[in-house]
């Protein structure tokens, strides 16, 4: 019996799971309801005289990654680019400039970490490095690392959630040395695409029915379905999956359940500026990936992508500079970091700034069975509701891709 479908949201994670629905007959008819005029949620290339990336940028993919399989299935394999390899040289400001990752203190470190005994319980990601290593590779390692990625404060996140594989390493093999030495090495890279990330989003939009300018603002669950409002419409589904952050999920669940809306609502979300930094001329005085900006450096901005060392797709300098959240005046905030740390002094040709808000999921302390709850609740309550997304099991799109896939498992169920 063909059962009717509807995601919420076009990002990336609705998207990829419209795929792989749209593949099987049985889930036939498919409706995608997304807010704004276009597909792809937080991943957005800009393709003017300088190609940029608001959103990710480089994709980290194994021999059996997610990404590259649905590259593959959407025939876009001769339009993936591999990253340069002088994009392996990554930075970190230290006393208010450029150095190198200082590995040579990782040395000592992990001979230390060899003995210290694994810990079942959660701690914060702080709390695991200070266990293990020591404060100083707290602040220099595990901070950048943490700002990188999730923008958020290792004092509150937790290291299981965030970094589940390496919490995995310490409880397998007893330490990360241990894991490091006995651990089959995986070859990973960073890909992307030769006219950038909105490749992805564009293969996969052209192929499914997608309705824009759709905000989701009520549902109605009923024994028979359930019902969809936007402003000028209203969609009827056998089952929904939603894709929705989870502040705009704690306002939907407001009126159906208030113990399930307010699970939402506990779970944080940070922003921050993405600014695209262009000059005709080369212009940057090292090469490599970028630089992070630990905590302790008390600066307004995240880090610096070399963007255009990483995929020289075009002869020009092309830098992202990200800028920490409630910063009033990110583009003064990103050429001030641009010419302390690098000493680009010159107007850039382009600069542009696109405000991120609450674009990053915070997994803090108790995160996973905050989700395990939430899960259990809507399975009980709203069995017809499946959710999707970055704030769930991992922030990267192959994290997204990964839970979308899992979430069809168990519509078939
Ligand atoms: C600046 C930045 C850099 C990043 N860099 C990387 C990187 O390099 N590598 C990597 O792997 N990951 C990176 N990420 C993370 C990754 O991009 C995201 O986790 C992922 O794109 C999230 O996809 P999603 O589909 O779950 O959510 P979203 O992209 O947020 O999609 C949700 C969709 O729902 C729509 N929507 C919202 N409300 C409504 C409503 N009421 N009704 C209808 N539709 C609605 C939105 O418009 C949006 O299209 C980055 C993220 C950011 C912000």
């Amino acid at each position: 019996m063909s059962r009717h479908v509807c995601i919420l949201g076009a990002g990336i994670s609705g998207l990829s799971l419209a795929w792989q629905l749209s593949k099987n007959n049985k889930f036939t008819p498919l409706t995608i309801l997304e807010r704004t005029a276009r597909a792809g949620g937080w991943i957005q290339t800009e393709r003017g005289d300088f190609l940029f990336e608001r959103g990710p940028r480089t994709f980290r993919v194994k021999e059996s990654s997610r990404f590259l399989e649905l590259s593959k299935e959407l025939g876009l394999e001769n339009s993936l680019i591999v990253a340069n390899t002088a994009a392996k040289k990554r930075y970190i400001v230290r006393g208010g400039g450029l150095k190198k990752v200082p590995m040579h203190l990782l040395v000592p470190a992990l001979l230390k970490e060899w003995r210290v005994p694994p810990l079942e319980e959660e701690e914060t990601i702080y709390d695991f490095a200070v266990r293990r290593f020591n404060s100083r590779i707290a602040s220099l390692f595990f901070d950048p690392m943490t700002l990188g990625i999730y923008a958020g404060d290792i004092r509150e996140l937790s290291m299981s959630a965030c970094f589940p594989a390496l919490k995995k390493w310490e409880l397998e093999y007893g330490s990360l040395t241990k894991a490091l030495l006995k651990k089959k090495t995986v070859k990973t890279s960073m890909v992307s695409f030769k006219e950038g990330a909105q490749t992805l989003v564009d293969a996969l939009a052209a192929k499914l029915p997608i309705h824009y300018n759709q905000e989701v603002l009520q549902l109605r669950f009923t024994d028979q379905g359930v019902e969809v409002i936007t402003a000028t419409d209203s969609f009827v589904a056998d089952h929904l999956f939603t894709s929705l952050p989870p502040p705009t999920m704690a306002a939907l669940f407001k009126p159906l359940d208030a113990e399930i809306s307010a699970l939402f609502g506990q779970i944080a979300m940070r922003g921050l500026s993405v600014v695209n930094v262009g000059y005709r001329e080369r212009q940057l005085p090292v090469k490599g990936f970028g630089y992070l900006v630990p905590t302790q450096e008390k600066e307004e901005i995240l880090g610096v992508v070399f963007d255009s060392d990483i995929f020289p797709v075009q002869p020009y300098t092309r830098l992202t500079v990200m800028v920490k959240e409630g910063v009033s005046d990110p583009e003064r905030a990103a050429l001030g970091a641009l010419k302390k740390h690098l000493h680009l002094t010159g107007t850039p040709d382009v600069i542009a700034v696109h405000k991120a808000a609450g674009a990053i999921p915070q997994y803090r302390l108790g995160h996973q069975a905050l989700i395990a709850a939430l899960e259990k609740k809507i399975e009980e309550r709203f069995p017809r509701l499946t959710l999707l997304g970055n704030y769930l099991r991992g922030a990267s799109v192959e994290d997204c891709l990964g839970v979308a896939k899992e979430a069809i498992t168990k519509l078939a169920l």
